[in-house]
């Protein structure tokens, strides 16, 4: 049964988790909260406890962020732009409306359009909207922690979302604790928020750029009040986050802001540029302005997202994924090419470096495995049966493309190795005399800190063994991995855009990580 949270709704009573916070800057012992969070709405099927099937053995991106400023439906073109954003993130979704007036919240638990039916959307009024959806590990895909957020604070009725991981988090709420801040949840956006609450900057705005220029780590935040919409990404830029547009007939532009470009697509909205590192900006009714509230940081965008998060359809970091995807398949056929007759893509995100793999190879490109996409959340976790009949149910071997031939398999990432192997022995078992695994990417050797789930480094197959320990492994004939710098040419573009690499070297752009999980292997056992 899908769960919901309501707040500030009208015509619903108002089951919320709102937190208020009150006057406390600096004064401890007024701050309060005098909401507590209560049980969820109830409305249909429970999803909670549902997982995907197979899906264990990747990584998972965290959230994605839309906000909408001018449009008469806005819950609606927030919907529609979280919908093209799903792949970010399926546990949860919400979207605040605010009407100049009110702020409403809804948030559930499940996929976008489970939660959001017309007659949910039909009680989010108003021309603004923030929206969010989530993946989040077990045990903390808690409903309190979906997003938005919504916040009754000294600085008014604020709501946010955002993608990303802070990573200076303890540090802070110390700190905030120390000055009376009481925490409902364990989300990131709730430290913001408190620093907002507790700054003591005289404007809202200035509030919001002090706030975020006291956390570290990785974020891209869209926030509203009831008469403007902000949005910002950090210093470092690790998330992306685009600003766009609808022309109107009236001359007043709808702005848009979402995590990737494809998200304008459905929506028929145009891209303008991105929002940039350390920068805020911030729509009214007077139209859009913007600051830098931080500079001189150098920029650290996630390559990942080139290789595997952001839709081959979207345009991150100024450079379209799909480019970038073709050269990663282009560069590992000149890095590791191999005598085949056939090169095959781990679908859906291996496709497009496989293509420019088979052009740069002068190979034929076949569909030789086939993924089901109405395998979702299907199956109960945990069960052991299910995780081993996970890749079985998502990919099926096509066998007459592949009996007799030596494969050529791209994917573009292995974490702990077991669904690799199964892939290869897939592949093989439909006949195939020889396979050939190519990774787009570096082998993964390192956890990420930057909202990446990622396992600690004693489960990461690449921290421990050698290339041709994990060969073995996985049981192919041949294993190679893009280099990093094959890597950082094929996602290079004419502004030299600089990119976090963590995840294959261990060098962390910020200071603040977790040592526990980077320890070596060994040391960790
Ligand atoms: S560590 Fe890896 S996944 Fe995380 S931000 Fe850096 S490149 Fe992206």
């Amino acid at each position: 049964m899908t769960r919901l949270l309501f707040q500030g709704v009208p015509g619903v009573p108002d089951i919320s988790e709102s937190l208020r916070i009150t006057s406390n800057c600096f004064h401890p012992e007024r701050a309060k909260r005098v909401e507590r969070p209560v049980d969820a709405f109830p409305l249909t099927a429970d999803h909670c406890s549902l997982t995907t099937a197979g899906a264990a053995d990747k990584l998972h991106e965290e959230c994605g962020v839309v906000a909408i400023h001018n449009h008469p439906h806005a819950a609606r073109e927030a919907y529609l732009a979280l919908y093209a954003l799903q792949h970010r993130g399926q546990e949860s979704a919400g979207i605040a409306t605010a009407d100049g007036a009110r702020l409403a919240n809804i948030k559930g638990m499940g996929l976008v359009s489970e939660i959001f039916t017309d007659d949910v959307l039909a009680k989010l009024p108003g021309s603004m909207a923030i929206g969010h959806t989530r993946y989040s590990t077990t045990g903390d895909s808690a409903l309190l922690n979906a997003q938005p957020i919504r916040v009754d604070s000294t600085k008014g009725l604020i709501a946010i979302a955002h993608n990303g991981n802070l990573v200076n988090l303890g540090n802070l709420r110390e700190r905030l604790e120390r000055d009376g801040a009481y925490f409902q949840t364990t989300s990131d956006s709730e430290i913001i928020v408190q620093l907002i609450a507790h700054s003591s900057a005289g404007t809202l705005v200035d509030a919001i750029a002090d706030s975020l220029s006291q956390v570290e780590g990785a974020f891209s935040i869209v926030m509203m009040t009831r008469d403007r919409i902000f949005a910002a990404r950090d210093p470092r830029g690790f998330r992306p986050l685009s600003m766009g547009r609808m022309l109107n007939p009236d001359g007043r532009d709808t702005i848009i802001f979402a995590s990737e470009s494809c998200a304008f697509d459905l929506l028929r909205a145009e891209f303008i540029r991105d929002v940039l590192p350390g920068e805020l900006v911030m729509v009214s009714e007077d139209g859009v302005t913007s600051r830098q509230y931080a500079t001189g940081v150098p920029q650290s965008s996630c390559v990942f997202e080139h290789v595997y998060f952001a839709r081959p359809d979207s345009r991150i970091f100024g450079r379209w994924v799909q480019e970038s995807r073709d050269q990663m398949g282009r560069q590992l056929a000149r890095e590791s090419g191999v005598p085949a007759d056939v090169v095959v893509p781990v679908p859906d995100s291996g496709v497009t470096a496989a293509l420019g793999y088979a052009e740069q190879a002068g190979l034929p490109f076949r569909m030789g495995l086939i993924r089901n996409h109405y395998v979702g959340r299907t199956f109960i976790e945990p069960e052991q049966r299910v995780r081993d009949f996970g890749v079985r149910l998502k990919l099926n071997p096509v066998h007459n493309l592949l009996a007799g031939k030596r494969v050529i398999l791209i994917d573009d990432s292995i974490i702990r190795g077991t669904t690799s192997r199964k892939i290869v022995r897939m592949v093989r078992g439909a006949g195939a005399t020889e396979v050939h695994l190519r990774i787009s990417c570096p082998p993964t050797i390192s956890p990420c800190f930057y909202g990446v789930d990622t396992p600690s480094k004693r489960d990461l197959i690449a921290a421990n063994k050698s290339i041709e320990e994990i060969r073995r492994f996985i049981e192919a004939d041949s294993l190679a991995y893009l280099s990093l710098e094959g890597l950082l040419q094929s996602v290079q573009d004419e502004k030299q855009t600089g990119y976090c690499t963590a995840c294959y070297t261990g060098n962390y752009p910020t200071q603040w990580v977790d040592v526990e999980e980077i320890l070596p292997a060994a040391a960790t056992i």
